[in-house]
């Protein structure tokens, strides 16, 4: 794998573009102290999409750094193609990835959780009492769902409406539900406002429990109750609903009334402010912010999310540590794996210049977001995003045509399946 090649492409092909990985030269900014490089340590938590390309870019860069990965889980459970799993399309299995090559190409990998953090000591301390220092801190947390945010959605809750907005456990729950669903019943999902995780993700999730039903249980219907009016490729659902499902998916948008405002798992029932609606199955998504960790190190501000500047990913509040992936809030950049990716290479070899006192190159970011509607029928997003006036700006963008034939969309969704191997392989093979 030619990772350097990619991190250094001057202009992203198409194929670069689909694979969410291109970072580009210039220069800007001030030069930072130089570190001798070889007793440079950096530690990164969080193995997922950004942390775990993060510190294999750092090693492949330069062999003579200390890289750490801290992440609890010693296997990773991925979101993307999740949903295929909530409609039984996929096994979980697919989804899951271990450290074994980041480690064989010499990141350390700690299976703890970061529990503290001291930038004056520049030290992590983890959940079984140990501690890590550093001399640069990479922080891709992910997510934590906002259990506080949404009245009568907490963690027990979560166990009877399932958010399966992180990949695993709540995924399963999820299908098993929607399994031992009777024919004619009514799947609510509850979509909070953004920001959130992979906007269009609740649309796919709907449509892919749509084609499930379709097929197994045809009298059932979806409601999705929406604290957003508009929301990512509508025009593209809206019109597969109509051609694939016809009457089954109901969306109450924002202005009808569809902001969840609270939940009573006891009965199933969700809140909204024109109505309750009792469900079947409940997913609900509450509100998010970033990884809690980054509430602890200082880094997220009050909206629950971690400011940065966009050329170095470095925090904008504690010195020393970078964020990226899902955890940021750096402007039209989503939240995505393929971004995630993208921003965890371009951190790197920021890091990497920085380290010998040279100025980091201003990052040129891919991110594509496919979306699968129905075996075999695809469509995509995808754009391209760099730094503008101290936030990520999409400098160009493109999404599939509303009017495509069905065998552009079959083309997507063979693309979709080509980009997750590729990404997946990229980070974890
Ligand atoms: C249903 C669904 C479908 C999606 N589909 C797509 C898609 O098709 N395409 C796409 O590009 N994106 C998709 N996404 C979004 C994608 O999954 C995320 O944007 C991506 O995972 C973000 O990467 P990250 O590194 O920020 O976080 P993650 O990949 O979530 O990684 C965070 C890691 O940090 C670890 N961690 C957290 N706290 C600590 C701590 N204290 N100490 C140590 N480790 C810690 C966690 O265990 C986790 O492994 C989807 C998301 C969902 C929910």
């Amino acid at each position: 794998m030619d990772v350097m090649r990619l991190d250094v492409t001057l202009r992203p092909t198409r194929r670069d573009v689909a694979r969410g990985i291109s970072t580009t030269i210039a220069t800007s900014m001030l030069p930072w102290p130089a570190l001798a490089q070889s007793a440079a340590r950096i530690v990164v938590i969080g193995g997922g999409f950004g942390g775990a390309s993060c510190a294999r870019a750092l090693r492949r860069l330069d062999a003579k750094l200390q890289v750490t990965l801290i992440e609890p889980n010693r296997i990773f459970t991925a979101c993307p193609f999740s949903n295929e799993v909530i409609a039984g399309l996929r096994q979980l299995q697919a989804q899951q990835f271990n450290y074994d090559s980041i480690a064989a190409e010499g990141v350390k990998v700690v299976a703890q959780a970061a529990t503290k953090i001291d930038p004056q000591a520049r030290n992590v301390g983890l959940a079984d009492g140990g501690s890590v220092s550093y001399d640069r801190l990479v922080l891709s947390p992910g997510i934590d769902l906002r259990f506080d945010a949404l009245p009568g959605y907490d963690e027990a809750a979560a166990l009877k409406m399932p958010h399966a907005w992180k990949a695993g456990e709540q995924t399963i729950l999820l299908r098993k539900q929607i399994e031992a669903m009777e024919d004619g019943g009514t799947v609510v999902l509850a979509v909070p406002a953004a920001p959130l995780r992979c906007p269009p993700a609740p649309y796919e999730r709907a449509s892919l429990i749509a084609h499930y039903l379709k097929n197994k249980k045809p009298r059932s219907k979806i409601l999705i109750l929406d604290a957003k009016d508009g929301f990512s490729q509508q025009r593209l659902f809206e019109a597969a609903w109509k051609e694939l499902y016809p009457g089954m998916i109901e969306r109450i948008a924002l202005s009808q009334g569809g902001r969840v405002t609270s939940v009573d798992p006891t009965t199933n029932t969700i809140i909204t402010d024109f109505g309750n609606y009792t469900a079947e199955v409940a997913s609900v998504i509450p509100p998010q912010r970033a990884g809690r960790i980054a509430e602890i190190a200082g880094a997220a501000d009050n909206t629950g999310w971690c400011p940065i500047d966009p050329t170095s990913f470095a925090s904008k509040l504690v010195p020393n540590i970078h964020v990226i992936g899902d955890a940021t809030i750096a402007g039209g950049i989503p939240k995505s794996a393929s971004a995630a990716h993208a921003q965890g290479k371009a951190c790197a070899a920021a890091i990497v210049n920085m380290l010998s006192g040279k100025s980091p190159e201003t990052p040129r970011l891919t991110g594509a977001c496919y979306n699968t509607v129905a075996p075999g029928y695809a469509f995509s997003l995808s754009g391209i995003y760099q730094p503008r006036d101290g936030q990520f700006a999409e400098v160009e963008g493109a999404t599939s045509p509303v009017d495509a034939p069905r065998d552009v969309r079959a083309r997507e969704a063979e693309a979709a399946e080509n980009w997750f191997k590729k990404i997946t392989v990229d980070i974890f093979g």
